[in-house]
């Protein structure tokens, strides 16, 4: 009888291997694919690093502090502002206390009045005297009634908010938790926004590095769960059975629910899985960056497909190989269309903004992440964590019982070690 069966070697995977690792408490992963990470991977294509899916470490979340040796990832910082697209020009705007040399213009940017400049100091400054326990304890709504009722314009919720919070909760309606909006403008507000100079996957291999790497079974998915005179017992598709006192499965929310099916009805936890949110990530190979700063690109048009561009070799060199850059261009959704078409289709909204010269730029690869994050529309944070223990022997950790985040995998995954621990003690 094992003490502790992980299913998934994502970073709430890791992180629960972390966390009964310190307390001495034996644990294994079993994870279904050939690697740890999760959805944090990156791939290398010719050279160039491509992370699945446009993604950034947000360095002032607490528990990646905690965790992560920021030095050995070697983070670079993205600039603190973006360049946003009006169909016909870009616009820069900048956080002014990082960037002053920009005050004036994003002051004048025509994304939003005056007033809705000021109210974003407001919201900055009101952000950085909150706590994260008042963030999550203040009135749950949409993100979309919280900026209109904040005092933001319908213009800059369009030209801004719309491309920049649509892209990180991959919802363009803005119907998120204004609880995650709130916990996510915080963590941007007082920290940087970065990649690992050596991809993102480089974050879930330095946790495995410090792990004891024979617990962690790759390949070897869970086909099927089962709760048997209070212990655990978990089927894999290779027909081997295992048995634990604790098993945590910290699969995403879609295998959880299916896991969670197999079970005979009467020892069948409730479990109700939110639904995903989708993304598509397009790379392209350029021999010349179309533009020089480590910046996000934001289309505030309300138009079109693309909702914002990358050039991450412009923030970490080391994502293109020497004389090239790489682009990336984010999709929200599952377009319904095969991939020519959808490449076609980005390529020509990109060339819009930058000319000719993206015609030459060389496809790499298309990504569709169809589960890339739990939805998150109000009641989804309230409460603001899910219990960790399900039944008896059954437990769960991921990014789907908090925030959908890094921040709340890793969260997650060390709650879950502590009510396992909790258990077994
Ligand atoms: C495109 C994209 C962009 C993102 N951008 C950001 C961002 O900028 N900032 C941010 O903070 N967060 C971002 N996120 C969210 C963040 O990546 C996730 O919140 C976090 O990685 C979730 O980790 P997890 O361990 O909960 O789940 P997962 O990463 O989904 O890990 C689950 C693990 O379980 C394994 N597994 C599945 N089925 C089985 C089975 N049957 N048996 C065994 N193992 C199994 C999987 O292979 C996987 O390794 C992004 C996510 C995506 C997809």
């Amino acid at each position: 009888m094992h003490d502790v069966l992980i299913i998934g070697a994502g970073l709430a995977g890791l992180s629960a291997a972390r966390e009964l690792t310190k307390r001495n408490i034996p644990w294994h992963i079993l994870e279904a694919s050939g690697s740890v990470g999760g959805r944090v991977a990156t791939d290398e294509v010719d050279g160039f690093l491509l992370d699945r899916g446009f993604q950034i470490l947000l360095d002032a979340y607490p528990e990646a502090r905690q965790i992560l040796d920021y030095g050995e990832l070697n983070l670079r910082p993205f600039h603190a502002g973006a360049k946003i697209w009006l169909g016909d020009k870009f616009t820069t705007v900048s956080n002014p206390l990082e960037h002053p040399q920009h005050a004036l213009s994003t002051l004048f940017a025509p994304i939003g009045s005056l007033s809705d400049k000021f109210a974003m100091l407001t919201l900055r400054s009101m952000l950085n005297r909150s706590s994260l326990d008042d963030i999550f304890e203040r009135r749950e709504r949409t993100t979309s009634e919280y900026l209109k009722n904040f005092g933001f314009s319908e213009r800059i919720k369009e030209r801004f908010f719309t491309p920049f919070l649509g892209g990180v909760f991959l919802d363009s309606k803005l119907d998120t938790s204004s609880r995650m909006f709130e916990f996510v403008f915080k963590m941007f507000a007082s920290g940087k926004a970065t990649l690992p100079a050596a991809g993102m996957g480089r974050i879930p291999r330095q946790m495995a590095l410090q792990l004891d790497s024979s617990r962690i079974r790759l390949n070897s998915p869970v086909a099927s769960l089962e709760e048997n005179d209070g212990a655990g017992v978990v089927r894999l598709a290779s027909g081997e059975t295992l048995r634990a006192k604790a098993v945590i499965i910290a699969t995403n929310w879609h295998t959880a629910s299916h896991l969670i099916s197999t079970m005979p009805t009467a020892s069948r936890p409730a479990f109700q899985a939110p639904k995903s949110r989708s993304t598509t990530c397009l790379y392209f190979a350029a021999d010349t960056a179309p533009f020089a700063e480590p910046m996000l690109v934001l289309n505030g048009t309300g138009r079109g497909l693309v909702n914002n561009i990358c050039v991450p070799s412009n923030v970490a060199p080391l994502y293109a190989p020497k004389g090239q850059a790489l682009v990336s261009a984010s999709v929200i959704g599952s377009p319904q269309t095969d991939d020519e078409t959808l490449v076609a289709a980005v390529r020509k909204e990109m060339t819009a903004y930058f000319g000719a010269e993206v015609q030459s730029w060389r496809h790499l690869r298309t990504y569709h992440i169809e589960h890339a994050l739990p939805d998150q529309t109000p009641p989804a944070l309230a409460p603001p964590e899910r219990l960790a223990r399900l039944t008896n022997a059954l437990f769960m950790a991921g990014d789907h019982r908090t925030t959908g985040s890094i921040q709340g995998a890793l969260v997650s995954g060390r709650h879950t070690a502590e009510a396992v621990a909790a258990l077994l003690s």
